[in-house]
């Protein structure tokens, strides 16, 4: 390690993905005096950016999802984070230093923060990516005006699912969630809330098995009761699809640093098993996926990076 301290490279720190986490971690490295670089490939936000309403971010009774998105990110630039576009395809590590590959650009730093989040899973059902743009949707806030005063369906049985269904009846006629249990894992105030909602019905027991349409969009969901092995057909305008997420950690395969489904492991400072890499966010193997414990982990990371050249140094 101590060779890597004369060596130049391009940053101190690379942070990829500009969610709550990534956008975190870059406000405590820049404000450190780190030169700091922050790799996205979309607008930044993350999730935030799918999220309509916030209510459990302390400081903020109510806020949007873009809205916070907006202030994390002037918030994240105020120390000299520097932002840009960049698609990361892998990251190398040569004598401790890493090599971040975005498209037909390479940049060095002797730290990667790695906050690249999660993505929506899909139900890989017939008709799901056939009509996907078409009624088929993973994004309530992006979608859900298309279907004003028409029936709606939501898969799912999580915090994603009923928070977002109930978000959907301001526009939907009626939104029915299809669970293949009969109890949601999500939290009981947003149960409480759906449960109350005279536009909102459950399906329990029953999963999607095809989505059927027309040539122009969906006009059917398909769905099996998981018991009787009964087939219906559900009329529906559109179905949103909320079944969980997984990892976009594909580019850091090679490190070694992700377990079998993906997750990327690290200890409480966010240290992966490649010093000087560290992760935060929903691409973090843990408990509990929130934008607090997201800028909880990148600030621990902006921390932990900071360390990590204070012993370089030594
Ligand atoms: P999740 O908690 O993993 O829930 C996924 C749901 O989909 C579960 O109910 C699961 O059923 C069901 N499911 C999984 N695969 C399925 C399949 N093939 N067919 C039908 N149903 C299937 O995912 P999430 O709701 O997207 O939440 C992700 C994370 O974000 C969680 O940590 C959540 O707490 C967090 N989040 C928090 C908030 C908030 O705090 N306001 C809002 C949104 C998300 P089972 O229950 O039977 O497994």
């Amino acid at each position: 390690m101590q060779g890597m301290t004369t060596q130049t490279t391009d940053y101190d720190v690379i942070v990829i993905g500009a969610g709550p986490g990534g956008m975190t971690a870059a406000l405590y490295t820049s404000r450190s005096n780190l030169k700091t670089l922050v790799l996205e490939q979309g607008a930044p936000g993350g999730e935030l950016l799918n999220t309509a309403e916030v209510e459990n971010y302390p400081g903020f009774p109510m806020i949007s999802g873009p809205e916070l998105a907006q202030k994390m990110y002037e918030g994240s630039n105020r120390f000299g984070a520097e932002h840009k576009y960049g698609a990361v395809q892998s990251v190398e590590v040569k004598d401790g230093i890493k090599i971040v590959h975005a498209g037909k650009k390479s940049y060095t730093a002797k730290v990667v923060i790695i906050a690249t989040g999660a993505t929506h899973r899909k139900l890989d059902i017939p008709g799901e990516e056939e009509y996907q743009g078409r009624g088929v949707s993973y994004c309530a806030v992006c979608d859900g005006a298309f279907f004003t005063g028409k029936p709606l369906t939501v898969i799912g049985g999580g915090d994603s699912a009923v928070e977002e269904g109930t978000y959907l009846t301001q526009h939907a006629s009626q939104v029915s969630i299809v669970h293949r249990r009969d109890e949601l894992r999500a939290q009981q105030v947003l149960v409480d809330r759906a449960v109350k909602n005279d536009h909102v019905d459950f399906i329990w027991k029953h999963i999607p098995v095809e989505i059927k349409g027309d040539e122009n969009q969906v006009t059917h969901a398909v769905l099996k009761d998981v018991e009787t092995g009964e087939i219906f057909e559900k009329e529906t305008s559109g179905v949103f699809v909320y079944v969980g997420l997984i990892p976009v950690s594909e580019p850091f395969k090679g490190l070694g640093i992700t377990d079998e489904d993906g997750w990327i492991e690290t200890n409480e400072l966010m240290e992966t098993a490649v010093p000087g890499i560290f992760a935060v966010g929903d691409v973090r193997k843990k408990q509990l996926r929130q934008i607090a414990t997201a800028v909880g982990d990148g600030s621990q990371a902006g921390q932990s990076a900071y360390n990590y050249f204070q012993e370089l140094e030594d």
